[in-house]
């Protein structure tokens, strides 16, 4: 028999997914996750019913996320993801050898474990030395933690539930608090063809707050409207003129040094939107 899984995350347009099997469904205390099996895609994490990460595309994610504000900061030496539990943006920071620690802080220890256990190739590096995981709320942390990290990613869930208060403004200004001097900061914010009042906002929001903000873009086969978003604000370094070292010194399989500066060119109708 077959099986297909439909994610609709958009009220009226959905995607679906060729499935081999369902390795496991739980109702944690945030949220409904699965891990399943897919043709195409391979494994994937599924929270409340949309796609959050897939073996076969993920790299374009936590590549895009990480190594943008890591190789913009000249420095980088502490950095805070805040949701990832599924691990891949720790995977990327920590090929940084600058970074000496890198903390995850996600709501849901079930994430953590059932990632652990089905998605290792994404999960691999969380309990590498120079990696503390910690469960509790990113917005509680991120207060109680001022003028400490150099790069904070925010890589959440979608703007509701447990991840409502990791988009807008006053959570953008706790941010700027925990972040050194010359911090930066990035988040995931959503796709500009299906949520463009969500983009638009969020990236208003963070320019209220940092500096030097910017929108950058990257093509996730797996989320809805396949280009996605990601909103960097910067106290002090411009990611546009960043100065890239030669060699990156790891293996990527999305970020390229060219990519670096190109994803920043932006389609007239998202241009539109953060203007
Ligand atoms: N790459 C993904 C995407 O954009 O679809 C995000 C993946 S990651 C699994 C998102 C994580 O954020 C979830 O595991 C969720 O539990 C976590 N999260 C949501 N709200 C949070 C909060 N307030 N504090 C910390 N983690 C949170």
């Amino acid at each position: 028999m077959e099986m297909w899984i439909k994610e609709a995350q958009i009220e009226d347009a959905a995607m679906i997914y060729k499935v081999k099997e369902t390795l496991v469904t739980k109702q944690t205390e945030y949220q409904d996750l699965a891990i399943v099996e897919s043709n195409r895609f391979g494994r994937m994490l599924l929270l409340d019913g949309i796609v959050q990460t897939t073996v076969a595309d993920e790299y374009v994610y936590h590549e895009m996320i990480t190594h943008i504000p890591l190789f913009t900061h000249p420095n980088p030496e502490k950095v805070l993801v805040v949701g990832g539990g599924d691990g891949g943006a720790i995977r990327e920071v920590l090929k940084h050898p600058s970074v000496k620690k890198a903390v995850l802080c996600e709501i849901d220890k079930c994430v953590v474990e059932e990632c652990m256990k089905y998605l290792p190739e994404i999960s691999c590096e969380l309990e590498n030395p120079r990696c503390e995981v910690f469960i509790g709320d990113g917005i509680k942390y991120v207060h109680e933690h001022k003028d400490e990290f150099d790069v904070i990613i925010v890589d959440s869930t979608d703007p509701f539930g447990a991840a409502e208060g990791l988009f807008g403004g006053s959570f953008y200004k706790e941010i700027s608090e925990c972040l050194t001097k010359d911090g930066i900061f990035v988040a995931q914010t959503e796709t500009p063809f299906y949520l463009p009042e969500v983009v638009k906002k969020v990236f208003s929001d963070a320019r209220e707050v940092f500096p030097v903000t910017k929108l950058f873009m990257a093509a996730i086969p797996t989320y809805p409207g396949g280009y996605w978003s990601f909103t960097i604000g910067s106290k002090m370094y411009d990611p546009e003129e960043a100065d890239l070292p030669d060699e990156l010194g790891f293996d990527t399989r999305y970020y390229t040094k060219k990519l670096h500066k190109a994803c920043f060119a932006l389609p007239k109708y998202v241009e539109e939107l953060v203007k």
